[in-house]
């Protein structure tokens, strides 16, 4: 059976709602699936519920973005949707989250690019409103072409629309999860834009002595070789290579659950090392 430890639902970012995750999961041929929306849990119930009827082995997880010069983002997996030491930071970032969609809408409306509230609400349906959201609206009202135009013009770093939000630090956010019992695992590791072997070294030996357990080295988006060096730096770090789709439905094009561009195939036996260090 297939594996998938990185999907986002309409509780976050994705396109699919919790429900059609599962449909999803079957269709492919996916066994185990762990739901790792942006700061909120909202879409665990909903999976759950519907998971229950089939032999879908369902993990609740989260994906966090952390205090860090490039792109860094942790998978929290098995977090235990309830009170507990992450768990109650979530409502937090949630709140950064929101304070941070208004500033880039006002940003956008000095450039006569006029998204409101309401649009952003409508759009994500209920759900844990992000960037993907307000890129959406603004393709729907012909502001741009596409989502990933929207980014480049407008909402990536650096770009006119962008604004900056507190994050967790590394340090804490690995923390919070180990305290939690559940398992870290450094997401994309590319994102982090080191290009030095020697820097990348430094990094997760830092990351490895905060708590890190995983590397997500069998990600979609990665070519067969990227893949293979991820997994051969993971091994050497101690840390278990993990994979996933970074499934967002209609947010992220051409990227299908448990499958990627067509060629993803995480091994089970990850499940089963992961799973060693919940607690
Ligand atoms: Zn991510
Ligand atoms: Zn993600």
């Amino acid at each position: 059976m297939g594996v998938d430890l990185h999907v986002h639902s309409t509780a976050s970012d994705g396109s699919a709602t919790p429900t059609r995750l599962v449909e999803l999961a079957g269709e492919a041929g996916v066994g185990t699936l762990a739901l790792t929306d942006h700061d909120t849990q909202e879409g665990w119930e909903e999976a759950r519920r519907a998971a229950q009827a089939t032999g879908l082995d369902l993990i609740p997880g989260v994906e966090l973005s952390l205090e860090y010069e490039g792109g860094m983002h942790l998978l929290v997996l098995w977090l235990e949707p309830g009170p507990g030491p992450l768990q109650d930071r979530l409502e937090w970032l949630r709140l950064q989250r929101d304070e941070r969609n208004t500033r880039i809408l006002d940003n956008l409306r000095q450039h006569d690019l006029v998204v409101t509230a309401e649009d952003l609400m409508e759009e994500a349906g209920g759900g844990s409103v992000g960037r993907p959201h307000i890129a959406a609206v603004m393709v729907a009202k012909g502001y741009v072409p596409d989502i990933s135009t929207a980014f480049d013009i407008w909402l990536a770093r650096g770009r006119p629309g962008y604004s900056t939000r507190p994050r967790l630090a590394p340090a804490e956010a690995i923390g919070l999860a180990r305290e939690s019992g559940a398992v870290p695992i450094l997401a994309h590791p590319h994102t982090l834009g080191i290009n030095r072997a020697e820097d990348m070294a430094r990094q997760l030996e830092e990351l490895r002595g905060y708590g890190l357990i995983g590397l997500e080295a069998i990600y979609a988006a990665y070519h067969r070789h990227e893949r293979e060096g991820y997994i051969d730096l993971a091994r050497r770090f101690g840390l278990v290579p993990t994979g996933g789709s970074d499934y967002h439905g209609s947010y992220k094009p051409g990227i299908g659950l448990g499958v990627g561009y067509g060629d993803l195939e995480v091994p089970e036996t990850v499940v089963d090392e992961l799973a060693a260090h919940i607690g």
